[in-house]
Protein backbone atom coordinates (compact mmCIF):
# COMPACT_ATOMS: atom_id res chain seq x y z
CA UNK A 1 0.00 0.00 0.00
CA UNK A 2 2.81 2.50 -0.18
CA UNK A 3 4.93 3.77 -2.90
CA UNK A 4 8.31 3.24 -3.55
CA UNK A 5 9.34 7.02 -1.76
CA UNK A 6 7.10 5.52 1.73
CA UNK A 7 4.86 7.87 1.34
CA UNK A 8 1.43 6.29 0.55
CA UNK A 9 0.22 5.22 -2.59
CA UNK A 10 -2.49 7.29 -4.42
CA UNK A 11 -5.43 5.62 -5.64
CA UNK A 12 -5.87 5.90 -9.14
CA UNK A 13 -8.94 7.67 -9.00
CA UNK A 14 -7.10 10.36 -6.81
CA UNK A 15 -4.65 11.03 -8.93
CA UNK A 16 -6.15 11.00 -12.44
CA UNK A 17 -8.88 13.54 -10.47
CA UNK A 18 -5.89 15.61 -9.48
CA UNK A 19 -4.42 15.65 -13.06
CA UNK A 20 -7.93 16.80 -14.43
CA UNK A 21 -8.20 19.25 -11.92
CA UNK A 22 -4.37 20.90 -12.58
CA UNK A 23 -5.05 20.41 -16.44
CA UNK A 24 -8.25 21.91 -16.99
CA UNK A 25 -8.85 18.55 -18.49
CA UNK A 26 -12.52 16.66 -19.27
CA UNK A 27 -12.42 14.12 -16.09
CA UNK A 28 -14.21 11.06 -17.42
CA UNK A 29 -11.64 9.25 -15.06
CA UNK A 30 -13.56 8.96 -11.25
CA UNK A 31 -16.94 8.23 -11.84
CA UNK A 32 -18.87 10.42 -10.37
CA UNK A 33 -21.81 12.20 -11.99
CA UNK A 34 -21.20 16.02 -12.64
CA UNK A 35 -25.45 16.64 -11.40
CA UNK A 36 -26.61 16.17 -7.83
CA UNK A 37 -29.25 13.49 -7.64
CA UNK A 38 -32.84 14.39 -6.41
CA UNK A 39 -33.96 17.64 -5.16
CA UNK A 40 -36.05 15.89 -2.31
CA UNK A 41 -33.84 14.06 -1.21
CA UNK A 42 -31.31 17.19 -0.87
CA UNK A 43 -34.12 18.78 0.94
CA UNK A 44 -34.82 15.68 3.51
CA UNK A 45 -31.15 16.17 4.48
CA UNK A 46 -31.52 19.68 5.09
CA UNK A 47 -34.62 19.17 7.06
CA UNK A 48 -32.89 16.16 9.01
CA UNK A 49 -29.85 18.65 9.96
CA UNK A 50 -33.22 21.34 10.80
CA UNK A 51 -34.74 18.89 13.04
CA UNK A 52 -31.96 17.83 15.01
CA UNK A 53 -30.90 14.58 13.40
CA UNK A 54 -27.31 15.57 14.32
CA UNK A 55 -25.90 12.78 17.03
CA UNK A 56 -24.99 9.60 17.32
CA UNK A 57 -27.10 7.14 15.43
CA UNK A 58 -27.85 3.30 16.27
CA UNK A 59 -24.57 1.07 14.89
CA UNK A 60 -27.33 -0.80 12.79
CA UNK A 61 -28.44 2.45 11.26
CA UNK A 62 -31.71 5.14 11.37
CA UNK A 63 -34.51 2.51 11.56
CA UNK A 64 -36.23 5.06 9.13
CA UNK A 65 -33.16 3.68 6.41
CA UNK A 66 -33.33 0.24 7.04
CA UNK A 67 -36.92 -0.02 6.57
CA UNK A 68 -36.52 1.74 3.40
CA UNK A 69 -34.07 -0.50 2.59
CA UNK A 70 -35.65 -3.52 3.28
CA UNK A 71 -38.84 -2.24 0.99
CA UNK A 72 -36.68 -1.48 -1.77
CA UNK A 73 -35.63 -4.98 -1.67
CA UNK A 74 -38.46 -6.49 -1.58
CA UNK A 75 -40.20 -4.11 -3.87
CA UNK A 76 -37.80 -4.53 -6.72
CA UNK A 77 -36.62 -8.33 -6.00
CA UNK A 78 -39.29 -9.65 -3.96
CA UNK A 79 -36.62 -10.41 -1.17
CA UNK A 80 -38.28 -10.28 2.20
CA UNK A 81 -35.96 -9.27 4.84
CA UNK A 82 -35.79 -8.08 8.84
CA UNK A 83 -34.87 -4.42 9.24
CA UNK A 84 -33.98 -5.01 12.81
CA UNK A 85 -31.41 -7.94 12.36
CA UNK A 86 -30.74 -8.77 8.28
CA UNK A 87 -29.79 -5.33 7.37
CA UNK A 88 -26.70 -2.77 7.93
CA UNK A 89 -26.52 0.60 7.41
CA UNK A 90 -22.44 1.66 6.34
CA UNK A 91 -19.88 4.32 5.01
CA UNK A 92 -21.06 3.91 1.34
CA UNK A 93 -20.52 0.28 -0.48
CA UNK A 94 -16.66 0.69 0.80
CA UNK A 95 -17.07 -0.18 4.76
CA UNK A 96 -19.60 -2.49 3.77
CA UNK A 97 -16.78 -4.32 1.66
CA UNK A 98 -13.87 -3.54 4.28
CA UNK A 99 -16.33 -4.34 7.20
CA UNK A 100 -17.40 -7.97 5.07
CA UNK A 101 -14.04 -8.94 3.93
CA UNK A 102 -12.07 -8.24 7.66
CA UNK A 103 -14.71 -9.94 9.36
CA UNK A 104 -15.27 -12.80 7.12
CA UNK A 105 -11.74 -14.22 6.49
CA UNK A 106 -8.73 -15.05 8.31
CA UNK A 107 -5.38 -15.20 7.20
CA UNK A 108 -4.57 -17.33 4.55
CA UNK A 109 -7.82 -18.10 3.38
CA UNK A 110 -8.65 -17.78 -0.60
CA UNK A 111 -10.63 -15.11 -1.85
CA UNK A 112 -11.83 -15.06 -5.53
CA UNK A 113 -12.93 -12.40 -7.28
CA UNK A 114 -13.33 -11.55 -11.49
CA UNK A 115 -10.58 -9.71 -13.33
CA UNK A 116 -10.21 -6.77 -13.66
CA UNK A 117 -11.54 -5.72 -10.31
CA UNK A 118 -12.74 -2.35 -8.39
CA UNK A 119 -9.24 -1.53 -6.45
CA UNK A 120 -10.82 -1.60 -2.80
CA UNK A 121 -11.17 -5.45 -3.18
CA UNK A 122 -7.64 -6.07 -3.89
CA UNK A 123 -6.56 -3.69 -0.87
CA UNK A 124 -9.24 -5.26 1.39
CA UNK A 125 -7.78 -8.71 0.53
CA UNK A 126 -4.86 -7.87 1.75
CA UNK A 127 -5.59 -5.61 4.70
CA UNK A 128 -7.21 -9.31 5.70
CA UNK A 129 -4.24 -11.44 4.74
CA UNK A 130 -6.26 -13.45 2.44
CA UNK A 131 -4.73 -14.86 -0.54
CA UNK A 132 -6.74 -13.45 -3.69
CA UNK A 133 -7.37 -15.63 -6.88
CA UNK A 134 -8.90 -14.65 -9.89
CA UNK A 135 -11.12 -15.06 -12.79
CA UNK A 136 -10.16 -13.35 -16.32
CA UNK A 137 -13.41 -10.93 -18.07
CA UNK A 138 -12.06 -10.97 -21.52
CA UNK A 139 -12.63 -8.65 -24.51
CA UNK A 140 -15.53 -8.33 -26.33
CA UNK A 141 -17.87 -9.25 -23.74
CA UNK A 142 -16.40 -9.73 -20.45
CA UNK A 143 -17.74 -12.48 -19.17
CA UNK A 144 -16.00 -15.01 -17.24
CA UNK A 145 -15.13 -18.14 -18.81
CA UNK A 146 -17.12 -20.63 -16.63
CA UNK A 147 -14.61 -23.61 -16.61
CA UNK A 148 -12.07 -20.65 -15.28
CA UNK A 149 -14.62 -20.07 -12.50
CA UNK A 150 -15.07 -23.54 -11.30
CA UNK A 151 -11.20 -24.39 -11.20
CA UNK A 152 -10.73 -20.74 -9.22
CA UNK A 153 -13.53 -21.71 -6.31
CA UNK A 154 -12.06 -24.98 -4.33
CA UNK A 155 -12.09 -25.70 -0.31
CA UNK A 156 -9.60 -23.01 0.29
CA UNK A 157 -11.98 -20.69 -1.44
CA UNK A 158 -13.57 -18.77 1.52
CA UNK A 159 -15.36 -15.64 -0.37
CA UNK A 160 -16.42 -14.89 -3.79
CA UNK A 161 -16.64 -11.62 -4.33
CA UNK A 162 -19.20 -10.37 -7.65
CA UNK A 163 -19.86 -7.14 -8.83
CA UNK A 164 -22.89 -7.21 -10.89
CA UNK A 165 -23.15 -4.40 -12.96
CA UNK A 166 -19.39 -4.53 -13.22
CA UNK A 167 -16.81 -2.03 -12.69
CA UNK A 168 -15.21 -1.05 -14.82
CA UNK A 169 -16.63 -3.06 -17.81
CA UNK A 170 -19.94 -2.80 -17.88
CA UNK A 171 -20.72 -6.21 -17.95
CA UNK A 172 -24.17 -7.73 -16.67
CA UNK A 173 -23.43 -11.56 -16.06
CA UNK A 174 -26.39 -13.63 -17.17
CA UNK A 175 -28.14 -15.72 -14.51
CA UNK A 176 -26.40 -18.81 -15.85
CA UNK A 177 -23.26 -17.58 -14.38
CA UNK A 178 -24.86 -16.28 -11.75
CA UNK A 179 -26.06 -19.80 -10.63
CA UNK A 180 -23.14 -21.28 -10.96
CA UNK A 181 -21.17 -18.63 -8.60
CA UNK A 182 -24.36 -19.96 -6.14
CA UNK A 183 -23.81 -23.78 -6.76
CA UNK A 184 -19.51 -23.52 -6.81
CA UNK A 185 -20.01 -21.53 -3.35
CA UNK A 186 -22.33 -24.57 -1.58
CA UNK A 187 -20.32 -26.99 -2.87
CA UNK A 188 -17.16 -25.70 -1.28
CA UNK A 189 -18.88 -23.75 1.72
CA UNK A 190 -17.88 -20.21 0.60
CA UNK A 191 -19.73 -17.04 1.25
CA UNK A 192 -20.47 -14.94 -1.79
CA UNK A 193 -19.80 -11.20 -1.20
CA UNK A 194 -22.10 -9.07 -4.20
CA UNK A 195 -21.45 -5.44 -4.80
CA UNK A 196 -24.41 -4.17 -6.61
CA UNK A 197 -24.15 -0.49 -6.11
CA UNK A 198 -24.69 -0.58 -9.89
CA UNK A 199 -27.74 -2.20 -9.48
CA UNK A 200 -30.52 0.44 -11.44
CA UNK A 201 -27.98 1.03 -13.90
CA UNK A 202 -28.73 -1.79 -16.28
CA UNK A 203 -29.90 -1.21 -19.51
CA UNK A 204 -30.84 -4.41 -21.19
CA UNK A 205 -32.03 -7.30 -18.85
CA UNK A 206 -33.18 -6.40 -15.76
CA UNK A 207 -30.85 -6.92 -12.58
CA UNK A 208 -30.53 -10.46 -11.21
CA UNK A 209 -29.25 -10.39 -7.54
CA UNK A 210 -27.89 -13.10 -6.66
CA UNK A 211 -29.59 -13.59 -2.96
CA UNK A 212 -32.86 -14.06 -4.95
CA UNK A 213 -31.44 -17.51 -7.25
CA UNK A 214 -32.31 -20.87 -5.03
CA UNK A 215 -29.40 -21.54 -2.20
CA UNK A 216 -27.81 -18.24 -1.97
CA UNK A 217 -29.56 -16.47 0.50
CA UNK A 218 -28.19 -18.25 3.93
CA UNK A 219 -24.39 -17.73 2.56
CA UNK A 220 -24.41 -14.31 0.84
CA UNK A 221 -24.12 -10.86 1.82
CA UNK A 222 -25.39 -8.04 -0.34
CA UNK A 223 -23.76 -4.48 -0.61
CA UNK A 224 -25.35 -1.88 -2.18
CA UNK A 225 -25.11 2.21 -1.75
CA UNK A 226 -26.52 5.09 -2.19
CA UNK A 227 -23.70 7.20 -4.54
CA UNK A 228 -24.59 5.87 -7.53
CA UNK A 229 -28.49 5.58 -7.41
CA UNK A 230 -28.95 8.95 -6.10
CA UNK A 231 -25.87 10.51 -7.79
CA UNK A 232 -24.70 11.20 -4.37
CA UNK A 233 -21.56 9.55 -4.17
CA UNK A 234 -20.06 12.16 -1.79
CA UNK A 235 -22.61 11.11 0.90
CA UNK A 236 -21.39 8.09 1.61
CA UNK A 237 -24.35 5.88 2.44
CA UNK A 238 -24.33 2.56 1.87
CA UNK A 239 -25.58 -0.96 3.01
CA UNK A 240 -25.50 -4.75 3.22
CA UNK A 241 -27.96 -7.07 3.85
CA UNK A 242 -27.52 -10.81 5.10
CA UNK A 243 -28.88 -13.25 7.08
CA UNK A 244 -28.64 -12.15 10.65
CA UNK A 245 -25.91 -14.24 11.93
CA UNK A 246 -23.45 -13.07 9.71
CA UNK A 247 -24.91 -9.01 9.70
CA UNK A 248 -23.62 -9.47 13.49
CA UNK A 249 -20.18 -10.76 12.50
CA UNK A 250 -20.01 -7.80 10.32
CA UNK A 251 -20.79 -5.49 12.98
CA UNK A 252 -18.17 -6.38 15.09
CA UNK A 253 -15.52 -5.20 12.64
CA UNK A 254 -17.62 -1.99 11.94
CA UNK A 255 -17.76 -0.74 15.19
CA UNK A 256 -14.24 -0.32 15.76
CA UNK A 257 -13.88 0.78 12.01
CA UNK A 258 -16.38 3.95 11.85
CA UNK A 259 -18.77 2.97 14.97
CA UNK A 260 -21.62 4.77 13.01
CA UNK A 261 -22.59 6.92 10.55
CA UNK A 262 -23.34 10.55 9.17
CA UNK A 263 -26.97 10.91 10.66
CA UNK A 264 -28.68 13.32 8.53
CA UNK A 265 -28.15 11.40 5.26
CA UNK A 266 -29.76 8.30 6.55
CA UNK A 267 -33.38 9.66 6.41
CA UNK A 268 -32.80 11.24 3.58
CA UNK A 269 -31.70 8.26 1.29
CA UNK A 270 -34.48 6.74 2.95
CA UNK A 271 -36.54 8.93 1.02
CA UNK A 272 -34.75 8.58 -2.35
CA UNK A 273 -35.32 4.54 -1.86
CA UNK A 274 -39.24 5.03 -1.76
CA UNK A 275 -39.23 7.22 -4.88
CA UNK A 276 -41.64 6.28 -7.32
CA UNK A 277 -40.50 3.69 -10.26
CA UNK A 278 -40.31 6.20 -12.37
CA UNK A 279 -37.35 7.38 -10.73
CA UNK A 280 -35.53 4.46 -11.22
CA UNK A 281 -36.23 3.79 -14.80
CA UNK A 282 -35.47 7.32 -15.65
CA UNK A 283 -32.02 6.94 -14.55
CA UNK A 284 -31.17 3.84 -16.67
CA UNK A 285 -32.63 5.28 -19.36
CA UNK A 286 -30.94 8.57 -18.89
CA UNK A 287 -27.29 6.95 -17.88
CA UNK A 288 -28.09 4.54 -21.49
CA UNK A 289 -28.76 7.73 -23.79
CA UNK A 290 -25.18 9.09 -21.83
CA UNK A 291 -23.64 5.70 -22.95
CA UNK A 292 -24.91 5.95 -26.53
CA UNK A 293 -23.46 9.46 -26.96
CA UNK A 294 -19.76 8.78 -25.64
CA UNK A 295 -19.85 5.02 -27.48
CA UNK A 296 -19.93 6.19 -30.68
CA UNK A 297 -17.35 8.92 -29.83
CA UNK A 298 -14.83 6.36 -28.80
CA UNK A 299 -15.12 4.57 -31.78
CA UNK A 300 -15.07 7.49 -33.91
CA UNK A 301 -12.04 8.79 -32.19
CA UNK A 302 -10.61 5.20 -33.13
CA UNK A 303 -10.92 3.09 -29.88
CA UNK A 304 -12.27 -0.42 -30.03
CA UNK A 305 -14.83 -0.72 -27.55
CA UNK A 306 -17.79 -3.20 -26.67
CA UNK A 307 -21.05 -1.43 -25.78
CA UNK A 308 -21.78 -1.88 -21.96
CA UNK A 309 -24.75 -3.65 -20.92
CA UNK A 310 -24.43 -1.51 -16.84
CA UNK A 311 -22.65 0.63 -14.89
CA UNK A 312 -21.26 3.94 -16.07
CA UNK A 313 -17.93 3.04 -17.84
CA UNK A 314 -16.63 2.22 -21.14
CA UNK A 315 -13.52 -0.13 -21.38
CA UNK A 316 -11.92 1.36 -24.88
CA UNK A 317 -8.80 -0.55 -26.28
CA UNK A 318 -6.23 2.10 -27.27
CA UNK A 319 -4.12 -0.23 -29.71
CA UNK A 320 -5.39 0.87 -32.92
CA UNK A 321 -4.48 3.99 -31.80
CA UNK A 322 -0.73 2.92 -31.67
CA UNK A 323 -0.66 2.81 -27.89
CA UNK A 324 0.17 -0.43 -25.85
CA UNK A 325 0.79 1.27 -22.65
CA UNK A 326 -2.70 2.35 -20.88
CA UNK A 327 -0.88 3.93 -17.79
CA UNK A 328 0.85 6.16 -19.77
CA UNK A 329 -1.96 7.01 -22.24
CA UNK A 330 -3.72 8.05 -19.25
CA UNK A 331 -0.96 10.45 -17.94
CA UNK A 332 -0.35 12.01 -21.70
CA UNK A 333 -4.27 12.34 -22.41
CA UNK A 334 -4.61 15.43 -20.61
CA UNK A 335 -2.24 16.57 -23.03
CA UNK A 336 -3.16 14.83 -25.97
CA UNK A 337 -6.86 15.47 -26.14
CA UNK A 338 -8.17 17.26 -23.02
CA UNK A 339 -9.53 14.32 -21.45
CA UNK A 340 -9.34 12.19 -18.15
CA UNK A 341 -9.55 8.32 -18.36
CA UNK A 342 -8.36 5.43 -16.02
CA UNK A 343 -6.05 2.78 -16.75
CA UNK A 344 -7.53 -0.83 -16.47
CA UNK A 345 -4.33 -2.21 -15.20
CA UNK A 346 -4.98 -0.05 -12.07
CA UNK A 347 -8.03 -3.18 -11.82
CA UNK A 348 -5.66 -5.45 -11.79
CA UNK A 349 -3.64 -7.61 -10.11
CA UNK A 350 0.24 -6.87 -11.02
CA UNK A 351 1.07 -10.48 -12.42
CA UNK A 352 -2.00 -9.85 -14.72
CA UNK A 353 -1.52 -6.01 -16.25
CA UNK A 354 0.51 -6.85 -19.17
CA UNK A 355 -2.91 -8.20 -20.02
CA UNK A 356 -4.92 -5.78 -19.76
CA UNK A 357 -2.09 -3.04 -20.26
CA UNK A 358 -3.67 -1.04 -23.74
CA UNK A 359 -7.13 -0.75 -22.12
CA UNK A 360 -8.66 2.51 -20.44
CA UNK A 361 -11.62 3.40 -18.66
CA UNK A 362 -14.30 6.00 -19.47
CA UNK A 363 -16.84 7.42 -17.45
CA UNK A 364 -20.05 8.85 -19.05
CA UNK A 365 -22.07 9.83 -16.37
CA UNK A 366 -22.07 13.14 -17.33
CA UNK A 367 -24.14 15.94 -18.95
CA UNK A 368 -24.08 14.89 -22.60
CA UNK A 369 -22.69 18.14 -24.27
CA UNK A 370 -20.03 17.08 -22.16
CA UNK A 371 -19.34 13.71 -23.31
CA UNK A 372 -20.07 15.33 -26.97
CA UNK A 373 -16.95 17.89 -26.14
CA UNK A 374 -14.74 14.83 -25.28
CA UNK A 375 -15.49 12.86 -28.09
CA UNK A 376 -14.81 15.65 -30.42
CA UNK A 377 -11.49 16.34 -28.84
CA UNK A 378 -10.66 12.64 -28.35
CA UNK A 379 -11.00 12.76 -32.36
CA UNK A 380 -8.03 14.31 -31.95
CA UNK A 381 -5.82 10.94 -31.23
CA UNK A 382 -6.15 9.82 -34.68
N1 LIG B 1 -17.97 -0.87 -5.48
C1 LIG B 1 -17.92 -0.47 -6.76
C2 LIG B 1 -17.97 -1.48 -7.83
C3 LIG B 1 -17.80 0.88 -7.05
O1 LIG B 1 -17.73 1.28 -8.32
C4 LIG B 1 -17.74 1.81 -5.99
C5 LIG B 1 -17.58 3.28 -6.19
N2 LIG B 1 -17.66 3.82 -7.32
C6 LIG B 1 -17.81 1.35 -4.70
C7 LIG B 1 -17.91 0.00 -4.47
C8 LIG B 1 -17.73 2.27 -3.54
O2 LIG B 1 -18.96 2.84 -3.25
P1 LIG B 1 -19.14 3.94 -2.13
O3 LIG B 1 -18.74 5.24 -2.71
O4 LIG B 1 -20.58 3.85 -1.79
O5 LIG B 1 -18.25 3.57 -1.00
N1 LIG C 1 -16.15 4.00 -7.79
C1 LIG C 1 -15.71 5.17 -8.49
C2 LIG C 1 -14.89 4.75 -9.70
O1 LIG C 1 -14.73 3.59 -9.95
C3 LIG C 1 -14.91 6.04 -7.57
C4 LIG C 1 -13.78 5.33 -6.99
C5 LIG C 1 -12.94 6.09 -6.03
O2 LIG C 1 -12.79 7.30 -6.12
N2 LIG C 1 -12.34 5.38 -5.12
O3 LIG C 1 -14.43 5.61 -10.39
Amino acid sequence: LLAADGSVAASIFAEMSALAARTGAINLGQGFPDEDGPAVVLEAARQAISDGVNQYPPGRGQPILLEAIARHQQRFYGLTLDAGSEILATAGATEALAATILALIEPGDEVVTFEPFYDAYGGLIGLGGGIHRTVPLRAPDFQPDLDALRDAVTDRTRLIIVNDPHNPTGAVFPRETLELIVELANQHNALVVTDEVYEHLTFGAPHIPIATLPGAWERTVTISSGGKTFSLTGWKVGWLSAPAAIVTAILAVKQFLTYVNAAPFQPAIAVGLGLPDAYFDGIAADMKAKRDVLAPGLRAAGFEISVPQGSYFIVADATPLGFTDGTELCRKLPGLAGVVAVPIAAFCSPGNRAEYAPLVRFAYCKKEPLLEQASAQLAALS
